[in-house]
């Protein structure tokens, strides 16, 4: 049985007080709430990674990195490396999501390399994909999935499934107000799990979690994360108003009992 996740990806927003204050209220309002079978995690940016973990302490409040170097160790100026992450016991990374693909040109290899340096260092990668909107209008979204999960999982082995999360988030929704429907994100979602039950077995495929992305709100959260290869969210705009992070929880809770 998989969890279900709410993963806020913060982007490049909130300074150290707002960061604190937004975890320590909901490290105290995630203690109020039966959260079995529920994730929640925040991608906060790199110099509050650590204060946003503290600021969590006990509770089910997981922190994120937004990023991660391709490299080991080393001379590359201003990159934050997987060990590095590990030795803050910061448990996920995102990579590959599409602002890194299109802003600083991140190709499928560079990707796969932060795959590996995640897995070796014990940190669960959540890896975006998604097609553009001409991708999809031109009836390529398919394609453009394989094509980034053939390059970001090459050679890749997986032990059982749970090291991995996947992100399907159409480049069309992030941040634009328009969402796929349900039946498009499960669309997507279900080639996404058959293609990995394909490459990685049935058992292994059933145990990665595959999160929906792009501009998931309140409103929209519930229909969503009701079908079947929808394990939650990642989410982006929403999750910087505590407000709608929180009802978004309280969603996620109930479909979490649901299942
Ligand atoms: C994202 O950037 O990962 C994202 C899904 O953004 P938004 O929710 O704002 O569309």
């Amino acid at each position: 049985m998989r969890d279900i996740i709410v993963a806020g990806n913060w982007k490049m927003n909130k300074d150290h007080l707002l960061t604190v204050d937004f975890c320590v209220s909901l490290a105290l309002d995630l203690q109020k709430r039966r959260t079995d079978g529920l994730k929640v995690i925040v991608a906060a940016p790199y110099p509050f990674l650590d204060a946003a973990r503290g600021a969590f302490g006990d509770s089910v409040g997981m922190v994120a990195a937004q990023d991660v170097s391709a490299h080991t160790e080393g001379a590359y100026t201003g990159e934050v490396s997987a060990y590095m992450l590990a030795s803050l016991q910061i448990p996920y990374s995102i990579i590959g999501h599409s602002e890194r693909r299109q802003y600083h040109h991140e190709n499928g290899e560079e990707i796969r390399q932060k795959l590996i340096r995640l897995l070796e260092n014990e940190r669960i990668p959540i890896l975006c994909i998604g097609e553009t909107l001409k991708e999809r209008e031109e009836g390529l979204t398919n394609k453009v999935l394989e094509t980034q999960l053939q390059e970001a999982l090459k050679d890749i082995a997986l032990e059982d499934g749970r090291e991995l999360y996947i992100a399907y988030e159409p480049v069309w929704a992030i941040g634009t107000g328009k969402t796929a429907t349900a039946d498009q994100a499960q669309e997507a979602h279900a080639f996404i799990r058959g293609w990995l039950k394909g490459g990685y077995g049935a058992e292994i495929a059933q145990n990665i979690h595959l999160l929906y992305g792009g501009s998931m709100k309140p409103q929209n959260i519930a229909e969503l994360i009701a079908q079947p290869d929808i394990d939650g969210g990642l989410i982006g705009g929403a999750s910087l108003i505590y407000e709608d992070f929180l009802a978004m929880i309280d969603t996620a809770i109930i479909q979490a009992k649901t299942e």
